[in-house]
């Protein structure tokens, strides 16, 4: 499984269709203070189903789209698209290539898609349960990560290695069974 590219528009700082491809190997993003960076670690981190706008530096989830400019108006609608090589089907899906795409409206209206079919946000979920990747992850570490790992109780450091070693998906069926 590998990141091909991630596609913004509308997504905080990232007002023009903006593509990021990310070829095999390591890839630094680097620009000066403010020039978005962090954003788009964010824009990886909200198509993957992020629900807390705090994690996104906003009070809001609106708050992501972009918010206008000395010379740009705001606009209506943020939308990102993440694109995946899944040939060695990690991700646990048919498709040789993953689309996954979120977008939000500034009335609040949003929507999920993979493979440009709408989705509801439990489907983006599913689709990244165990593989590491997903929302609440450990393979994006932000600013004051580190000191929140350090920092948790055993219980929330036991939930984290679960996660890692892949039985965290397992229990969430078996809860699921015991409710139904
Ligand atoms: P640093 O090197 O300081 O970590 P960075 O490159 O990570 O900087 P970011 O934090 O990604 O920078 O980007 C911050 C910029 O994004 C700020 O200029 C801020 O105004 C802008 N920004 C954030 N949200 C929005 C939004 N909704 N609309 C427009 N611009 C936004
Ligand atoms: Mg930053």
């Amino acid at each position: 499984m590998q990141l091909k590219s991630i596609e913004i528009i509308g997504f905080k700082s990232f007002a023009d269709k903006t593509r990021i491809n990310f070829p095999r190997g390591m890839t630094g993003i680097v620009g000066p203070n403010g020039s978005g960076k962090s954003n788009i670690a964010e824009a990886i981190r909200w198509v993957m189903g992020e629900q807390s706008a705090k994690n996104l530096r906003g009070t809001k989830m609106p708050d992501v789209i972009f918010s206008g400019s000395a010379d740009r108006h705001s606009l209506g609608m943020a939308s990102v698209i993440l694109r995946l090589d899944n040939h060695d089907h990690y991700v646990d899906s048919p498709f040789d290539e993953l689309l996954v795409a979120r977008k939000l409206f500034r009335n609040g209206d949003s929507a999920y898609f993979i493979n440009d079919k709408q989705c509801r946000l439990k489907d983006v979920n599913n689709l990244f349960m165990d593989t590491g990747i997903g929302q609440g992850s450990l393979s994006i570490i932000s600013q004051g990560n580190v000191e929140e790992i350090i920092n948790s109780k055993p219980i929330e450091r036991r939930s984290i290695i679960e996660n890692v070693a892949g039985v965290y998906k397992y229990k969430q069926h078996k809860l699921t069974a015991q409710k139904e």
